[in-house]
């Protein structure tokens, strides 16, 4: 990519009047020469309003501090599913709506956790529930004791754990965290450097979930045959942070609820099992109340559209998942890629630009447990498939945009390269041949059509934030989201405005 910027030192005054015709050798990958029309007069005016008048900061506090988390299928879900909604239709959006993608199941919500450490001392025990497990009932006073082996030895203590809270892992080291800052900021040689990726084996999501769902059945119908009165589990992470997910295959109305299950943080973990496993008696005082929710088994997806002019039934869509674990309020995953995406539309639509195919976002649920809800729309719209150009995702944190991954399609890579090159100043140097896993552009990889996640700055996702109790507003990086709004508006448009559609791979 850098040798497009010698080719392109225009003085500003013609970039804005400008509609550019890009001609440029491309990566040998391709060998071909393509041709995008990048319309520079309107990225500059998405620039200037992406990046002087963002409603990033607003969205992001409405969705992190008010609505807070957003468990798939609990009342923030719901909550959060209606305000995108409402404010996409307060820009002028069309086609706005909240559609169900099909039977999640049961939703939960934690209501009140209150955890004490009685012996060998006194003390606060930090923690939450973890998702879609049960109650204690009330407040329990219990000895904790460990199993060596973990649950599926829990038969050989036959009755001696009856009315006990267990620990199921061993204690687990936490080495200091020599992390060189640099690595929060990607630098341009590491984004620039080849990745020999393999190409990514299509998942049987389906069987790979029964399967899990299965593994967390049979784990819990062993704890309750032994009678024990909760699992206590360590986060995995270090200076106090709670890191979890959840049990859902309790979100299965036929399935029993789950023994209560807490995590705590991991050094008041590894000292109680220190203390048990070297003969120190541990008892703990605990409180755990959540509530299943049966009311609606549905989950949700948020849509809404920019309609297109000649091309309005071909469609560039543009998304997020909206869903979020419990443990912080999901600021970093995924409300960030979620106002990104919303601020993107916003900003086309304040502009008043009227793009060629459709653009349209999507705000998913479900994805933390299986990309579920794009997985079940694109499973609910099999005619539009052939429709969709592409599909643009964001899902790795508050970092900045810094280019896109190929997903293993090489057409892709001039078409970006030239599509994204306005924006090298930003910090958008990379298109990629690689892969991304695991979030909701694979459901368009998989069904064929070609989905692209961004590659983003890590600031503190892997760290600090990423399903933790630190996952709030103030982890945010607002100018980072702010530039990514920018290149996500541009993107879609240009895109939106191509005479073809994007190849396949
Ligand atoms: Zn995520």
């Amino acid at each position: 990519m850098l040798r497009v910027r010698a080719l392109f030192a225009v003085p500003a005054v013609a970039m804005v009047a400008a509609t550019l015709v890009l001609t440029v050798p491309v990566s040998q990958a391709s060998g071909q020469i393509a041709q995008e029309k990048v319309d520079l007069g309107v990225i500059a005016r998405i620039r200037q309003e992406g990046l002087e008048r963002s409603q990033i900061p607003a969205l992001a506090h409405h969705l992190t501090d008010v609505i807070g988390p957003r468990l798939t299928g609990s009342p923030g879900m719901k909550a959060a599913n209606e305000w995108t909604a409402t404010t996409l239709k307060s820009w002028g959006l069309t086609g706005v709506e909240v559609e169900p993608w099909g039977r999640f199941g049961r939703g939960w919500k934690n209501v009140s956790y209150e955890g004490r450490i009685l012996t060998p001392y006194s003390q606060p025990m930090p923690g939450q529930a973890s998702a879609w497990t049960g109650n204690t009932k009330g407040t329990i006073t219990a000895p904790v004791m460990v199993v060596e082996g973990g649950v599926d030895s829990i038969a050989k203590y036959g009755t001696k754990l009856r009315g006990a809270l267990v620990l199921l892992a061993p204690a687990r080291p936490l080495p200091p965290e020599f992390r060189d800052p640099e690595e929060r900021r990607t630098p341009v040689d590491s984004l620039l450097a080849p990745v020999n990726q393999r190409a990514r084996p299509p998942i049987g999501w389906d069987t790979l979930l029964v399967k899990i769902q299965k593994q967390q059945a049979h784990a819990d119908s062993l704890l309750r045959a032994a009678g024990v009165a909760g699992v206590i589990t360590g986060s995995g992470s270090a200076y106090g942070t709670i890191r979890g997910g959840g049990d859902w295959s309790a979100t299965n109305p036929a399935m029993p609820i789950p023994v209560p299950n807490v995590i705590v943080q991991q050094e008041q973990y590894n000292e109680m099992y220190r203390n048990v496993t070297s003969g120190v008696p541990v008892t703990v005082q605990l409180k755990v109340q959540n509530r299943f929710l049966t009311d609606d088994l549905n989950a949700y997806n948020t849509l809404g559209d920019i309609r297109g002019t000649d091309k309005p039934d071909e469609y560039v869509m543009i998304g997020a998942h909206l869903d979020s674990w419990h443990y912080g309020n999901g600021a970093t995953d995924n409300a960030a890629g979620s106002i990104v995406m919303m601020e993107a539309m916003r900003i086309l639509k304040t502009l008043d630009l009227h793009p060629r195919r459709t653009i349209r976002i999507a705000l998913w649920s479900g994805e933390e447990e299986g990309i579920y809800g794009s997985r079940g729309w694109i499973k609910k719209h099999p005619e539009l498939a052939p429709k969709i150009s592409a599909y643009l995702n964001l899902d790795n944190g508050t970092g900045r945009i810094r280019g896109v991954w190929d997903q293993g399609n090489a057409k892709a890579i001039p078409i970006f390269e030239q599509i994204l090159w306005p924006f090298h100043d930003l910090g958008v140097v990379a298109v990629r041949h690689g892969n991304t896993g695991s979030t909701d552009h694979v459901s368009f990889d998989d069904a064929g059509i070609p989905g692209f996640n961004f590659i983003q700055d890590p600031i503190e996702y892997g760290l600090r934030t990423h399903h933790t109790s630190n996952d709030v507003y103030d982890h945010l990086e607002l100018e980072d989201l702010k530039q990514a709004a920018v290149v996500v508006a541009a993107t879609a448009y240009e895109l939106a405005n191509r005479d073809e559609m994007f190849p396949r791979k």
